[in-house]
């Protein structure tokens, strides 16, 4: 599956805020919002304009794909299927980002950043249930488990992010066990509990709507 391989940081600086693209650097002066939190380009120091409408939509749309790190098609997919469910279409996107297995193992703490936690997906070190899974868009479901597999459960990178990650929480609606790189869905995310980023999901959908 395609993914955006370009630089992250501008991705950042386009939106005005962090979105976390880069673990632990995301944490320290060298953020790229802490030293020139400005649009990237040549002109982007002087680019201030006032959003409404559908530039505001958009913006939030970005934000939110980016932050997840999916491209149009995949973030559209998933939007058609949150519109065709019953209920706060919103919330149902958010809620489908969040259950991302990426994302899980990001919430788990063995990836320091989103990219970190799906490269970790794809080269099969983690089950779902006792089964390898290798697709990052593989959606959790409440009493699923996720474990780090027996053979890597040395692996150094994913060590490596465990500790960086130590300092952490790990959201209400999953179970982590650090020790044994292993963690468990309690329940579906609640609202305030997904997306640690200010966005506002109407606008996402206003902008589909059209
Ligand atoms: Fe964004 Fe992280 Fe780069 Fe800062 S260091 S701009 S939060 S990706």
């Amino acid at each position: 599956m395609a993914r955006y391989i370009g630089p992250v940081c501008r991705l950042c600086r386009r939106e005005g805020m962090k979105l976390f693209l880069k673990g632990e650097r995301c944490h320290t002066e060298k953020c790229a919002i802490e030293k020139r939190n400005f649009a990237p380009g040549q002109h982007g120091k002087d680019r201030k304009p006032k959003l409404v409408g559908y530039g505001l939509q958009l913006r939030e749309k970005q934000k939110a794909r980016r932050y997840y790190g999916l491209l149009e098609g995949q973030f559209r997919n998933l939007f058609e299927r949150a519109f065709a469910t019953k209920g706060v279409t919103g919330e149902h996107l958010l809620n489908s980002l969040e259950r991302r297995l990426d994302n899980v193992v990001y919430r788990m703490g063995l990836g320091t950043s989103r990219n970190q936690a799906r490269q970790l997906v794809r080269h099969g070190h983690l089950t779902v249930n006792g089964r390898k899974v290798n697709i990052p868009s593989f959606e959790v479901k409440p009493n699923d488990v996720i474990e780090v597999r027996e053979k890597s459960k040395n692996n150094p990178t994913i060590l490596a992010a465990r500790d960086a990650t130590a300092h952490a929480p790990s959201p209400n609606w999953l179970e982590v066990d650090r020790d044994n790189l292993k963690g468990k869905m309690l329940a579906q995310p609640k609202r305030e509990e997904l997306v640690q980023i200010q966005l506002n999901e109407q606008l996402i959908v206003e902008l589909y709507s059209k």
